[in-house]
């Protein structure tokens, strides 16, 4: 055995896991708080990936995982509810009523070890099934609550916002030079026709925002800013009755 990799620092290493994929399960904290990802599998204009939201969520998770005490970082629930981007191709939406009956069970099964579950959200269309099927569970007296990676004064979809957190979370899959401004109108103003006919009525690129401007150094510190709220919402744990921790 080479000097340095002895069973102390095995010890050591082990640990500090942070990953429930990666663990084995003896070494799991007691009733550790699991961090979930949920995103979705939805069109994201012509220059940003499919699974942006669920890169987004877990990059969120994965930056304030280490600072919370027995924090666990689950794989990501990839699919989510996007019936408003379904007329594009690529887009894969489960509904809001499968997915709040896949949180539910997700959090019953969970709930058995864990102490805490968060779900860390990286879609807005995911919030009925999240208010559906937190407060059911919270109901049943399992400690669960979501968080939602929102910006404060964000363009909606696939805009400079989003943009900028991919261009630092995973630059390699931004195509920015087929970057497009799409309906710039505030989300309150077209969300009834959204709603009605889709986004694609609204914004045939699937753009609802303008990515121009975007840099990987506002993504870092739009990123650093979600996960300090991240932790401070969890330091706090203050759920409010839809189960959103408030930040
Ligand atoms: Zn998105």
């Amino acid at each position: 055995m080479a000097p340095g990799t002895g069973p102390s620092q095995r010890v050591t290493t082990l640990a500090a896991v942070s990953s429930l994929a990666g663990a084995v399960w003896p070494e799991l904290p007691e009733r550790p708080l699991l961090l979930v990802p949920l995103g979705a599998v939805e069109q994201h204009g012509h220059h940003l990936p499919l699974a942006t939201d669920t890169t987004v969520a877990c990059a969120v998770a994965e930056a304030a995982v280490d600072d919370l005490p027995a924090a666990l970082l689950a794989p990501p629930l990839a699919y989510g509810a996007s019936g408003e981007h379904e007329e594009f191709p690529g887009t894969v939406s489960i509904g809001t009523e499968a997915l709040a009956g896949l949180l539910v069970e997700y959090g019953r099964s969970a709930c058995r070890w864990a102490g805490r579950l968060l779900v860390v959200n990286g879609h807005g269309g995911n919030l009925d099934a999240l208010r559906a099927a937190v407060p059911l569970l919270r109901s049943e007296g399992r400690d669960v609550a979501w968080f939602p990676c929102a910006v404060a004064g964000a363009d909606p979809h696939a805009g400079r916002t989003e943009t900028a957190l991919m261009l630092h979370v995973e630059p390699g899959s931004v195509r920015l030079e087929r970057a497009v401004a799409g309906e710039t109108a505030p989300l309150d103003e077209v969300l009834p026709r959204l709603r009605e006919e889709g986004v694609r009525a609204v914004s045939p690129t699937g753009v609802l925002g303008d990515p121009d401007g975007a840099s990987a150094e506002e993504g870092a510190a739009l990123l650093d800013g979600l996960a300090a709220r991240l932790a401070g919402a969890v330091a706090r744990w203050d759920v409010d009755p839809g189960g959103r921790l408030r930040g």
